[in-house]
């Protein structure tokens, strides 16, 4: 198998390359990335006028399976992966039953090796059950092939529980990636507190319900001499706590999602529950900061938090339906439309933020384009735009917060490990 792209904007941030190049790959890896390269090739691919980057290492995403196979399984999430560039996710542990132990991991690499169309990495559950009551065996779910660890969906509120979790996931050399939320602080809310909730009569998540659980995991994890990871920061103040962690050295990273640079919770006006995920869509100052943060290099990453449910459970009265909504067919757009377009970003960080940075931090080797390195390419019309819609989603879920809307960029080609897994 070898593939020629040729004549496309190569960028490339982990060799600082921005450049009209062309590339070959052979086989499952990058062979050469070079100017009018002369080889033949089984395939050859014009890229001209269009960007060639690596995959999207989407480090924040809810397979479902298993479990829950009536919302999402392997094969319809990494089939939309591949629609939205992206060729590697790392798979969030929330499942039926959770990735607590080397049991359910095997089980679910079994589904991954039949059924994926790109790379799964797993995140392993930090608490049996995900129940923040009694730790797992970290060295075992390692030695079981685990990425990183998170409770995500919870944080584990016993702070003397989540000081040993740190303490055993750097003795382990794993990540821990934390879903910062105080639920006492959260109130059982659903959207925002704010203006907005009070004129929808909605109950409110605070931001101090966020940034407190962020500040303390923090403390902990700088205690532990651990690296953790903040999950989907959502308001201004954790962007403030993170960046003044980094400054001091600590061993922090962080991501944000799509719906936090794009929209605010003036969405819920209509009380459509396609805008309702955990944490909330915040206010316009929240939305500039999350921008700021990302422009500063503040906020590391971009993941999608793609969280699939079933129109049955969402197309009920809004405090009783689900939070989250899918995202991995949509994130490259949005990224383009709201930060490369509103010039908050340029190419390259867009693309390090959604590429090279997650598998930094995951410790991967993917998310560049060097000669030798795996084969993980995104061919993307920049220029193109779309609408979203329902029947054009390949995700089993359509509880998308851009249905309706047009967004700019589409991907021509999705590449993994040598192998063309989308074409549009
Ligand atoms: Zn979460």
């Amino acid at each position: 198998m070898s593939i020629l792209i040729k004549n496309g904007r190569v960028i490339d941030p982990a060799n600082k390359i921005d450049a009209v190049l062309d590339i070959l790959i052979q086989d499952n890896k990058i062979s050469k990335v070079a100017s009018h390269l002369q080889a033949s090739a089984e395939t050859i691919i014009d890229a001209t006028n269009k960007i060639v980057a690596p995959g999207l290492v989407d480090m924040h995403v809810h397979l479902r399976e298993p479990g829950r196979e009536d919302k999402e399984t392997v094969l319809s999430a990494t089939a939309a992966a591949a629609k939205g560039g992206v060729t590697s996710v790392l798979a969030m542990p929330n499942t039926q039953p959770a990735m607590d132990c080397p049991k359910n991991i095997a089980l679910l690499r079994e589904i991954i090796n039949q059924d994926a169309k790109v790379n799964v990495f797993i995140c392993g559950a930090i608490t049996r059950g995900r129940l923040g009551e009694k730790l797992n065996d970290i060295l075992a779910l390692k030695k079981a092939g685990v990425y990183a660890l998170s409770d995500d969906g919870c944080s584990v509120d016993n702070d003397e529980l989540m000081l040993e979790a740190f303490k055993k996931a750097k003795l382990a050399g794993l990540l821990t990636i934390c879903h910062s939320e105080d639920k006492k602080l959260a109130q059982k809310g659903s959207i925002n507190l704010g203006f907005n909730s009070t004129r929808l009569g909605l109950r409110g998540i605070s931001n101090e319900a966020e940034y407190k659980r962020v500040r303390r995991d923090i403390q902990l994890a700088d205690q532990a001499k651990a690296a953790l990871h903040i999950a989907h920061v959502s308001c201004r103040e954790s962007v403030e706590i993170i960046a003044q962690a980094k400054k001091k050295g600590i061993l922090v990273t962080c991501e944000t999602a799509p719906h936090y640079f794009a929209l605010t919770d003036e969405a819920l006006l209509g009380y459509d529950t396609n805008m309702k995920m955990n944490p909330p869509l915040r206010s316009k100052e929240d939305l500039a900061a999350i921008r700021q943060g990302l422009k500063k290099g503040v906020i590391d990453a971009i993941a999608s938090d793609h969280a699939p449910h079933t129109e049955n459970e969402k197309d009920i009265e809004f405090e009783r339906a689900e939070f989250g909504v899918v995202g991995l067919e949509t994130e490259l757009s949005v990224g383009i439309t709201e930060l490369i377009n509103q010039e908050v970003l340029g190419w390259p960080e867009l693309i390090q933020k959604f590429c090279f940075n997650p598998a930094r931090i995951l410790g991967i080797e993917r998310g560049k384009l060097t000669a030798g390195s795996f084969a993980d390419v995104v061919i993307i019309s920049e220029q193109e735009s779309w609408i979203v819609e329902r029947a054009g989603l390949v995700s089993k879920s359509k509880n998308s917060s851009f249905l309706g809307r047009s967004l700019k960029g589409l991907v021509d080609y999705t590449i993994c490990n040598g192998e063309i897994v989308y074409q549009r």
